[in-house]
C-alpha cells in the first residue's frame, strides 16, 4: 500500500501529463530527459497517473538502434471525459461534444437569435448539448468535465461575464458561466465567439501554420479574434477585437443597430447587406431575391450567395462595395498586429468568392510592404465548425494546464473543484 500523493507529488505528475498530452509516443527515458526527474520518481508519478486514469501505457514497442528491454510508451486517456462547447452567433450556432484531445464525437448546427435574451437563448444551448451528449453515447452525460461558450459580444474572461454587448439585449453583465456551472457543474470558459474561431483556425485549420492568426468573421455582425504566439489576445476587458463599431463612414444614412451612424457593420455587416437586398427586391431590381422574399417573409444570409448566383446582379455590386470597407478596416489591423495568416469567416461570404477576392485585393493594397511580405490570406477551413474546435480546444488547455491540473488530480475529476479551476484563467 502506498502513501497517498502528497501536494508537490501531484504538482510533478501535473508536469509529466502535460508532457505527455503534447508528445506522440513519450517513454521513460523521454520523460526522464525531459524532466530531469529520477528513474524512481518518474515510474511513481505514472502509476499514480495510471491509476488516476489521466494516463495509459502502450504495448511494449524496439526502439532503433536501442538496446536492452523495449521501452512502453505513455499516452493521454483521451476518453476519461468529454467537454462541450458552443459557439454563438447573433442568429446561428455551431455545438459539440468532444474527447479530451478535441475530436468532436457528436456536432450539430441550429438557428438562435441572441436577441431573445439569456435565458431563452442558453436553453437552447442546453437542451442541444444534452442531445449531442445522447448521440455521443457511452455515458458521455456522466463525464462532462468542461465547457466552452462563445458568445457575439465583449466578455471579461476572467468571470465568464458578459459586459455592455452593442448587440444583445438583456445580456450586459449576465453571467454565463454560473448558468452552465449550476446545470453542470463542470468548469465554463466563456469568450467572444470570434476569439473561438481564431483559436480553432490557429489549432486546427488547414494549411497548419502556426503562425499568428487573425481571424475575421463577416456574419451578420463583423468582428476579430488575434492569436499571437499560439494564444488568444483579449486585451485589457476582453474587448480586444470588437472592430464591427468603429466609425468607417460619415454618412448619416448608415444607421448602426447599435443606435450610432457610420460603423462598419452598418456598411458591411451582413444584416445591412439583406436590408439593402430587400429594398433592392422590393424595387424591383433583384427578382430572385423579390421572389423568395416573398415566400419567405424574410432574407437570411445563405441567400445572399444564392441570389448572386441566380443573377441578381445588385447583389455583386453590394458584395464587392462592403468586401472593400471590410478590407481597409481589417488593412489597419493588420498593419498594426503583422499576422502570418489571415482568415476570412462567417456566413456573409458563403457562395460568393467575389467577396474574398475583393477583401483580399484591398487588404494587400492597403497594408505596408513588410507586414504582408509573407502574409497568407485565405477563407476558413473548418465548415464554419472553427468556433465549437476552438471552444472544445479551449477548454482542454485550461483543464490540463499544470495550475489547474494540481487541482484536480488527485480527485481524478475536475468537477469536484470546478469553481477554483476556471477561476486559475
Ligand atoms: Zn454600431
Amino acid at each position: 500500500m502506498q502513501a497517498p500523493p502528497t501536494a508537490r507529488d501531484i504538482l510533478v505528475l501535473a508536469q509529466i501529463v502535460d508532457l505527455v498530452r503534447g508528445t506522440e509516443s513519450a517513454t521513460r527515458s523521454f520523460i526522464e530527459a525531459e524532466t530531469g526527474l529520477g528513474r524512481a520518481v518518474v515510474n511513481d508519478r505514472l502509476a499514480e497517473g495510471i491509476e488516476l486514469g489521466v494516463l495509459e501505457e502502450l504495448e511494449p514497442v524496439h526502439e532503433p538502434g536501442r538496446r536492452g528491454r523495449p521501452s512502453r510508451s505513455l499516452r493521454f486517456r483521451a476518453d476519461g471525459g468529454v467537454v462541450l462547447s458552443a459557439s454563438l452567433g447573433a442568429k446561428s450556432m455551431y455545438a459539440s461534444v468532444s474527447d479530451l484531445e478535441g475530436n468532436a464525437l457528436a456536432s450539430t448546427d441550429r438557428a438562435i437569435d441572441v436577441a431573445d435574451g439569456p435565458e431563452a437563448t442558453l436553453r437552447v444551448v442546453h437542451r442541444t448539448f444534452q442531445r449531442l451528449l445522447a448521440r455521443a453515447g457511452d455515458g458521455a452525460e456522466d463525464r462532462v468535465w468542461g465547457l466552452a461558450i462563445g458568445v457575439p459580444g465583449p466578455v471579461e474572461f476572467r468571470t465568464g461575464r458578459v459586459i455592455a454587448p452593442p448587440i444583445m439585449p438583456g445580456w450586459d453583465g449576465f453571467d454565463v458561466r454560473g448558468w452552465f456551472l449550476e446545470k453542470y457543474g463542470a468548469p465554463v470558459w466563456v469568450d467572444n465567439e470570434v476569439n473561438l474561431m481564431a483559436y480553432g483556425e490557429w489549432a486546427r485549420g488547414v494549411p497548419q501554420e502556426r503562425r499568428d492568426l487573425l481571424f475575421v468573421k463577416v456574419a451578420t455582425g463583423i468582428g476579430a479574434g488575434l492569436v499571437t504566439n499560439g494564444h488568444l489576445h483579449r486585451g485589457d476587458n476582453g474587448a480586444a477585437g470588437d472592430i464591427g463599431h468603429v466609425h468607417v463612414t460619415d454618412d448619416k444614412k448608415a444607421i448602426c443597430r447599435c443606435g450610432r451612424t457610420g460603423c462598419l457593420e452598418a456598411v458591411a455587416g451582413g444584416w445591412a447587406l439583406l436590408n439593402r437586398l430587400e429594398d433592392a427586391a422590393r424595387a424591383g431590381k433583384a427578382p430572385w431575391a423579390a421572389q423568395r422574399l416573398a415566400e419567405k417573409g424574410e432574407l437570411t444570409l445563405g441567400d445572399l450567395g444564392t441570389a448572386e448566383a441566380h443573377g441578381d446582379k445588385i447583389v455583386a455590386t453590394m458584395s464587392s462595395r462592403n468586401a472593400r470597407v471590410a478590407g481597409q478596416a481589417i488593412a489597419g489591423v493588420v498593419n498594426f498586429a503583422n499576422p502570418g495568416t489571415l482568415v476570412l469567416g462567417g456566413g456573409a461570404i458563403r457562395g460568393s468568392s467575389l467577396f474574398f477576392d475583393t477583401f483580399r485585393e484591398t487588404v494587400l493594397e492597403n497594408t505596408i510592404a513588410l507586414a504582408t511580405r509573407n502574409l497568407t490570406i485565405r477563407t476558413a477551413s473548418l465548415d464554419f465548425y472553427e468556433g465549437a474546435i476552438g471552444g472544445a480546444l479551449l477548454a482542454i488547455d485550461h483543464l490540463f494546464r499544470p495550475s489547474a491540473l494540481r487541482l484536480w488530480l488527485a480527485d481524478a475529476d475536475p468537477r469536484v473543484r470546478a469553481d477554483e479551476i476556471h477561476a486559475v484563467g
